[in-house]
């Protein structure tokens, strides 16, 4: 299998990082993320396990080394750990990575340990009970708190935390969520919301809490210095003084990244979707069910699609102009 990426697209970015969503579904309902009522897709229109494999195995031989489980929720599709089992044998993959709300990590987190998943990101907004369960909808977060401390008891290294800030809802716990990371040698990334699905609990544009905020909120307590470190995502990161935490952000709304973006989306659907602020995208699902087994035409069609990756996104928080919620796409 090659080592270098062959994806290159238009604008000369070379694509060596694939997140894949494995359900659209989640037993969580985050305001900013999904509205209260939601229709989640028919099961057959679901991509089967088998066929995500498949499709993960394309990008692999095209030279992907990079991938990345989500959702929805990953933890609640049946089955999940065979497929990271599947998917760790693949001698040339560097990183297989999963993002995760945390509930169900009380149960899955050994086997996914052992199936040979490397590294964890974890979605947290509050830490306050009450607010976790007003920001999920229905949450508990005893729950999550087991799940976190069951990753790190089974010893997955550098766990992130990752944090949406909404203005008015929890960016007076910026600094709490910090001091958790710290306590816990995690890393920590605050992400601005971006204006995906049509939200019914909150305007949006009233929400915003920009990247240059949270650094001067987490200034008044912490230390924090400039590093070059970078992960594989767009996030820019900077290490607290005197601590194993690197905090990040990411800024798609204030500081766009789009020049540096390296990686595509497959949804829960099977549509290769070739950047989150566009709807540029190519059915994936149909050649796997039409050509099962025929690695040589996905890849031609993985290979045509990149040709199609747009240059960058333009959020704009007061207006929706993608429809998508973000459970379809994770990130
Ligand atoms: N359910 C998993 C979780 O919450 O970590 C994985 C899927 S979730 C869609 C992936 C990440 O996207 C989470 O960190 C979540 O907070 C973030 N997210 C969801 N909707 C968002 C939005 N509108 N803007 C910015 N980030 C969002
Ligand atoms: Fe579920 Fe993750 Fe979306 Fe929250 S952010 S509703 S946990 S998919």
């Amino acid at each position: 299998m090659s080592e270098k990426s062959t994806l290159v697209d238009p604008f000369d970015r070379v694509v060596n990082y694939v997140r894949l969503s494995v359900t659209d579904r989640c037993n969580l309902r985050c305001t900013y993320c999904m509205s209260e009522k939601m229709e989640f897709l028919p099961r057959q229109k679901l991509l089967t396990l088998e066929e995500i494999r498949d499709i993960g195995e394309a990008f692999i031989s095209l030279g992907v080394n990079r991938i990345r489980l989500t959702g929805g929720e990953p933890l609640v599709r049946r089955g999940l750990v065979s497929l990271v089992d599947s998917l760790a044998s693949y001698k040339s993959l560097r990183e297989l990575t999963m993002t995760t709300n945390g509930m169900l990590l009380e149960t899955h987190a050994s086997d996914l340990k052992t199936a040979g998943l490397k590294r964890l990101n974890i979605s947290v907004d509050s830490l306050d009970p009450k607010k976790f369960n007003q920001l999920t909808r229905f949450g508990d977060i005893d729950q999550w708190y087991r799940g976190v401390y069951a990753a790190k008891k089974v010893g997955f290294s550098k766990i992130k935390l990752n944090v949406v800030v909404l203005k008015g809802f929890n960016e007076s716990e910026i600094c709490d969520l910090v001091a958790f990371a710290i306590d816990n040698e995690f890393d920590i990334s605050f992400i601005e919301e971006m204006p995906l699905g049509e939200t019914n609990s909150h305007n949006r544009s009233e929400t915003q809490f920009h990247s240059v905020d949270v650094k001067s909120n987490i200034c008044k307590q912490y230390d924090l210095i400039e590093t070059l470190e970078r992960t594989s995502g767009p996030s820019k990161y900077m290490r607290v003084v005197g601590t194993r935490t690197r905090v990040g952000f990411i800024s798609p709304i204030s500081d766009n990244f789009c020049n540096l973006c390296n990686r595509v989306r497959v949804t829960a659907d099977g549509r290769l979707l070739l950047c989150l602020g566009n709807e540029n995208s190519v059915a994936l699902r149909s050649v796997v069910r039409n050509h099962p087994g025929d690695q040589s035409i996905l890849r031609d069609t993985i290979k045509e699609a990149i040709k199609y990756k747009p240059e960058r996104h333009y959020f704009d928080p007061n207006r929706t102009d993608i429809l998508r919620f973000m459970n379809l796409t994770g990130g």
